[in-house]
């Protein structure tokens, strides 16, 4: 087939411009910005692509696929048929980020665009391209194996069963929120005001910002009180140890400085002395419950359980702090 010479740069960039969509930015700014920057973007894809120039098979390609029953309908922003008779699938994206091989090889969306070219061409699909427009660059890999085209198959089976049972749960990702934020459930709340007279009456009160606000402002304070506990009872505790003090007094409050022991068994040595006596399996996995049954059975030599109870030794200790209010006659006069 002749190919066509590609349009000049003028003609493209004046399409683009007699096209250009207003609606959308937030400000006549931003969209000045994003109007310079894809014009940026379509001249520096036509200084590379000019050159080889080549007429696709289809673009912005609609279809209606069927996939148990499931109807999909989407665009694929280009289809190629390669030398070899296959077809190549490019996937054009805006993207701030450069993608990587795995984003590549997993991207369901590839996924479905080759079922959908291969139903609409009855061709298979030899080479998918994500193309990174901020940098101009193309990645492919190959058309995908009859593995990952069953597993797709039945990813869309399943979803469309939960969206028919209603259970679709919001998952959050990089480019939240999307067109829907007041049907979200992590963005609802920013709308909420505006639907406020249909809120039934059995509804909780609203959260207003204030209340965020505040909750933000107390954790902090938590935060920063705990942090300033911490030091405080390191404190106390270091001069406590030091002086050899069990008790510091403040006017009104004591603080008494304990060391807590815990005591328990040493497993090794439980076991040395209960194999022998064919006792082990009674505390099977050095279970201390059952272990307690054992010192408390009568059935058990008592010379064997005072044995056992000789063995408890401080396992862990740890420094307490115990507050109390100062009796009245303590108090410093
Ligand atoms: S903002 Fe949109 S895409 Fe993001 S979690 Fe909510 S519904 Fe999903």
């Amino acid at each position: 087939m002749k190919v066509p010479p590609p349009p000049i740069l003028e003609e493209l960039l004046r399409f683009y411009e007699e096209n250009w969509r207003s609606e959308g930015y937030e400000s006549p700014e931003e969209e000045a910005n994003y109007k310079a920057y894809g014009r940026k973007l379509l001249t520096a894809f036509w200084e590379i692509h000019g050159r080889d120039f080549q007429m696709p098979l289809a673009v912005e390609k609609l279809f209606y696929i069927d996939i148990g029953g499931v109807k999909l309908r989407g665009f694929i922003d280009r289809v190629d048929k390669m030398e070899s008779g296959a077809l190549s699938i490019v996937d054009y994206k805006t993207n701030k980020e450069l993608f990587t091989i795995d984003y590549l090889e997993k991207d369901l969306q590839l996924t479905l665009y080759q079922l959908a070219a291969e139903q609409l061409w009855q061709l298979p699909v030899a080479k998918l391209t994500l193309y990174h427009m901020r940098s101009n660059t193309p990645i492919s890999c190959p058309g995908r194996g009859q593995l990952q085209l069953n597993d797709a198959k039945e990813l869309v089976l399943d979803v469309a069963d939960k969206i028919n049972e209603q259970i679709f749960p919001a998952t959050e990702n990089d480019y939240c929120p999307c067109d829907f934020p007041e049907y979200c459930p992590y963005y609802r709340h920013l709308y909420i005001g505006e639907t406020a007279e249909t809120a039934l009456e059995e509804t909780p009160p609203p959260i207003s910002g204030e209340q965020v606000e505040r909750y933000v402002s107390i954790q902090a304070q938590i935060k920063a009180l705990q942090e300033e506990l911490e030091v405080l009872r390191q404190e106390i505790i270091d001069y406590c140890k030091a002086e050899e003090v069990n008790r510091v007094y403040g006017p009104e409050n004591q603080i008494t400085y304990q060391l807590a022991e815990m005591t328990g068994f040493n497993e090794d040595d439980v076991r040395a002395l209960l194999e022998p006596e064919n006792l082990w399996e009674r505390v099977i996995g050095f279970d201390q419950s059952r272990l307690k049954q054992l010192l408390n059975d009568e059935a058990v030599a008592r010379d064997i359980r005072d044995r056992i109870k000789s063995l408890r030794q401080v396992i862990s200790t740890s420094q307490r702090l115990l507050v109390k209010k100062r009796q009245d006659e303590d108090k410093e006069v």
